[in-house]
């Protein structure tokens, strides 16, 4: 069986120091907010290249915090639009919503998967009473949004950018990192993300030093000082051993996504067969494939293939959030390119501790389908 993610191998690296880290946690009891947390803040900052890192307990509350942050800065009101691509997973849309916010879904191009300016393009100028207010880009998948074509319209119309970094972790290219490319990111460490906690937990990175202070209130019962709150806030902190394990995956961030990119390379380079659509990638770090994607006519058909042969595979995501039961208001909308691409796509096994021989195997396995 050739698993789709092996967390065991994949955390089992840094079993001795994540021993060595729980147990000086167990002695020194600092489990809320101790210096694991602000330690790592200053580490991802730096990562990142913002000034400032905001833990969270997770990444749908990191992107509804930088929203209910903006409200409390009078940068966005109550009913305001938000642009969110169709096809992301569903955290991107519920946090718009838990903001009171209205998401606006837009269709992404068809070969990167993401938000492109055309598409906004359309959109906003749709848009003649101009309640749009903001946009979210997810760099799904792991690849940057299209930068240059968004950072125009944010421009021309005076749009606050937020970025869904949460499958993103390490992405770059000239016009800069994940994370550092908006007004404010959202990161995720759900243990499967590039950069993943042995359990939920999140973060916010900006350079913006009033939406900082305001998360910072918000994610602590809108308090600084204990007992004194100034904000309707919420409780969602980093957890301090979590923190403890991200500096010590943090440092093999870097290694990995080369690894992933690798993988990729293979695979791109490897795989003839003329039934699978292989994702586009233009070659650089602009990509951290946190998911291989692959597009297939006959979807069900190669699920059976892959189970006869033991290849693990998830689908990234298999319904759309507009035809979530959860989002009945949104069912009449006709995106046909999202509901494409969720009808056909399948990502193929893809971690940084996937061997060769592995590899070599999935690639030959798929030029007999
Ligand atoms: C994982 C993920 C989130 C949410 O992160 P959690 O930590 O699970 O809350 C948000 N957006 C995208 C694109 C994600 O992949």
């Amino acid at each position: 069986m050739i698993k789709f993610l092996d967390l065991h191998k994949i955390n089992n690296r840094f079993r001795d120091e994540f021993e060595a880290a729980f147990s000086k946690c167990l002695e020194d009891t600092h489990f809320i907010l101790g210096e694991n947390v602000a330690k790592f803040e200053v580490e991802f900052a730096q990562y990142c290249g913002t000034t400032y890192c905001i833990g969270t307990a997770n990444g749908l509350d990191a992107l509804t915090l930088i929203l209910k942050g903006y409200i409390e800065l009078g940068k966005l009101k109550k009913g305001d639009k938000v642009i969110v691509p169709a096809n992301t997973f569903i955290a991107t849309v519920l946090s718009v919503l838990h903001a009171e916010l209205q998401p606006v879904f837009v269709e992404p191009n068809p070969h990167t998967y993401n938000l492109d300016g055309k598409h906004l393009e359309t959109t906003i100028n749709e848009d003649t009473d101009n309640t749009i207010k903001a946009i979210i880009m997810v760099h799904l998948y792991g690849q940057l949004a299209d930068l240059e074509g968004i950072n125009k319209l944010v421009k021309r119309h005076q749009l606050l950018l937020i970025e869904d970094a949460a499958q993103a972790h390490g992405a770059f290219s000239e016009l800069g990192k994940a994370g550092a490319i908006s007004n404010a990111a959202a990161f995720s460490f759900y243990p499967s993300k590039n950069l993943g906690a042995l359990g939920d937990g999140g973060a916010i990175t900006t350079n913006d030093k009033r939406l900082q202070e305001t998360v910072k209130l918000l994610r602590n019962y809108g308090s600084h000082k204990k007992y004194k709150n100034e904000l309707i806030g919420h409780n969602s902190r980093l957890d301090d051993l979590q923190a403890a394990f991200l500096r010590i995956k943090l440092k093999a961030l870097e290694a990995d996504n080369t690894k992933r990119r690798a993988i990729a390379k293979a695979y791109i380079n490897g795989i003839n067969n003329p039934k699978l659509k292989l994702p586009f990638y233009d070659g650089s770090e602009n990509h951290v494939f946190y998911a291989f994607v692959v597009e297939v006519e006959d979807r069900e058909d190669f699920i059976g293939f892959l189970n006869k042969n033991e290849i693990q595979w998830l689908i990234h995501y298999p319904i759309p959030p507009h035809q979530q039961k959860a989002l009945s208001q949104f069912c009449h909308l006709k995106l046909p390119v999202t509901e494409q691409i969720h009808k056909r796509i399948l990502s193929l096994p893809m971690s940084p501790v996937m061997t060769t021989a592995e590899l070599k195997t999935v690639i030959s396995i798929l030029n007999t389908y």
